[in-house]
């Protein structure tokens, strides 16, 4: 089957083969519709790919094989015995900690498939680490560009997987900046998990794990932190695929967390806005989700609304504390991950929910 990119301003469509990660009109670039089906699960496929039948592959497709290292199916446990309703999915349980191995795994299997030889990103880390890794695995020359204020452990993982490291002097924004004239001027891919829309056929599938894994009973709400989105579009895309299946009825609430401290889509969902402006970075513990302006902003917006969500900040002071409280529970975080509990349950406290509620533990404290 052909898939191509399909443009949401716009419209224009390109194929997936050309190096286009952006549309001439300044669109990004989402995937035409595809027909999938989540209904036949590959029961005795132990990792993401038993979704096979709804990742964009051709069923006969074994490139894959050669790349997966047996990525998602993350445990399901309660937060704590007080707390039966709270559900964590433990997400850094992946081959190199962190949830970004779901998206990783299928853009880098699908470049593979699309004979691409060399790739550049920029990441703040976690991403950094996942393309890299992957890219490696699958002999694809890799060059990611990460901020100077990187933690060195992320690093220092990036380079050992063979990836080259250009560490550029400024934000976040300013290693975007350069990296993307690396793609526009170069011959590379570039493997973006905010501008390339098959990462996000990966990280949909943490949704269909809890479909399975709880049997059916889709909580109350998803709580899902949110820098670019890739987590809370992909499991956007997966409830849809599930309503589309008639497997569900009725979305889940999308919880989105932002730091206090960088909260641009905060600032644009609550004054009623259908688009993101530039925010500011204040500083914050919470690195993995600090983007001070979101490309995918519209679409993150619209997928909240639509599941009847709501957007929360973390309290910055509360961030440290909880990540010590999250360790004492047995789980070994990064501030970032603990951030989203702060946002939750500092928003539970005036707010509470009846029902199940699944929040995902996104990345190790072993690399902060
Ligand atoms: C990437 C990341 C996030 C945020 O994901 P976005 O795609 O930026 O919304 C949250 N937590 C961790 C640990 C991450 O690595
Ligand atoms: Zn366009």
């Amino acid at each position: 089957m052909a898939y191509s990119y399909v443009c949401n301003v716009c419209g224009k469509k390109y194929n997936t083969d050309s190096l286009t990660f952006q549309c001439s009109c300044g669109g990004m670039l989402d995937l035409d519709d595809f027909d999938i089906s989540f209904n036949n699960i590959t029961k005795d496929e132990f990792s993401l790919f038993r979704y096979i039948d709804a990742l964009p592959f051709d069923k006969d497709s074994n490139i894959w094989k050669d790349i997966t290292m047996g990525e998602g199916l993350t445990p399901i446990v309660p937060f704590n015995n007080d707390n039966p309703n709270l559900l964590v999915k433990i997400d850094y349980m992946m081959p190199t900690l962190s949830f970004k191995d779901r998206g990783a795994v299928v853009l880098i299997s699908k470049a593979k498939e699309l004979g691409i030889k060399k790739i550049v990103q920029d990441s703040s880390g976690n991403a950094g680490t996942s393309i890299a890794a992957y890219a490696s695995r699958a002999g694809i020359e890799c060059n990611i560009y990460v901020p100077k204020n990187t933690s060195p452990k992320k690093i220092e993982q990036i380079s050992s997987h063979g990836a080259k490291v250009y560490i550029i002097e400024g934000s976040r924004e300013d290693a975007a900046k350069a990296c993307l004239e690396a793609a526009k001027n170069g011959d590379s891919f570039y493997a973006s998990h905010v501008y390339n829309p098959f990462f996000y056929q990966g990280t949909k599938t943490y949704v269909y794990e809890i479909y399975e894994q709880l049997n059916g009973n889709m909580p109350e709400a998803l709580v899902i932190p949110v820098g670019n989105g890739t987590l809370v579009l992909g499991v956007y895309y997966g409830l849809k695929d599930l309503l589309n299946s008639g497997l569900i009825s009725k979305m889940p609430e999308i919880i989105a967390v932002q730091s206090e401290n960088c909260a641009p889509i905060y600032e644009a969902f609550t004054s009623g806005k259908s688009y993101v402006k530039e925010g500011t970075n204040e500083g914050t513990l919470a690195e993995g989700i600090a983007i001070a302006y979101p490309k995918r902003g519209n679409q993150i917006l619209d997928a909240i609304r639509i599941t009847n969500g709501q957007v929360i900040v973390a309290p910055e002071y509360y961030i440290m504390n909880m990540t010590k409280k999250l360790a004492r529970l047995g789980f070994y975080v990064e501030p970032t991950t603990a951030a989203t509990f702060a946002g939750y349950l500092n928003h539970l406290e005036k707010n509470p929910i009846e029902g199940k509620v699944v929040i995902p533990l996104c990345g190790s404290g072993l690399k902060h």
